[in-house]
Formats: C-alpha cells, sequence, structure tokens
C-alpha cells in the first residue's frame, strides 16, 4: 500500500482480510479509520466482527477450548468465510 493511501471504502472481503490484524491491533491508523468506516455502514460485517470477537474472547478464556472439536469447527468456519 502507498503512502498517503486512498480513503476509497473498504469491501466486505478487505475487512474480512484484515480481521485478524484488527484483533491484534495490528493495523495502520489509516487502515483502522477504513475499517471502523465500512462497520458503521454495512451491519453484515459488524455482526462477523461482534460473532468473531465473541469466539476470540471464549477461546482466549478458556484453556484447552480451542481443541475442542465443536470450537475448532467454529474456528475453521471464520477461516472458511475469509476465502468466500
Ligand atoms: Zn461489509
Amino acid at each position: 500500500m502507498t503512502m498517503g493511501a486512498t480513503q476509497e471504502p473498504l469491501t466486505c472481503q478487505q475487512l474480512v482480510e484484515l480481521v485478524t490484524d484488527y484483533f491484534e491491533d495490528a493495523l495502520t491508523p489509516a487502515e483502522r479509520d477504513r475499517f471502523d468506516a465500512h462497520l458503521a455502514v454495512c451491519p453484515g460485517c459488524e455482526h462477523y466482527l461482534e460473532q468473531m470477537r465473541i469466539t476470540m474472547r471464549l477461546v482466549h478464556d478458556a484453556d484447552g477450548l480451542e481443541e475442542r472439536p465443536e470450537v475448532a469447527a467454529l474456528l475453521e468456519m471464520f477461516r472458511d468465510y475469509k476465502r468466500l
């Protein structure tokens, strides 16, 4: 990405691609602005992000939860979503 990046809105696909960085707080301020701007106008992504947040918190709070088949399947589903 070039410096002085455009302020084109993110697409849903781009948002999904940035979601991991978002949770790791690894977005640049410009990316973060565009991420938040997209969420403000896209209920679908806002819902997706909320589901993701809940899942991440559950996995984070419970040791070994990630090893459980149903949780692993859920995480796999999120990864698949990213490739759609
Ligand atoms: Zn969206």
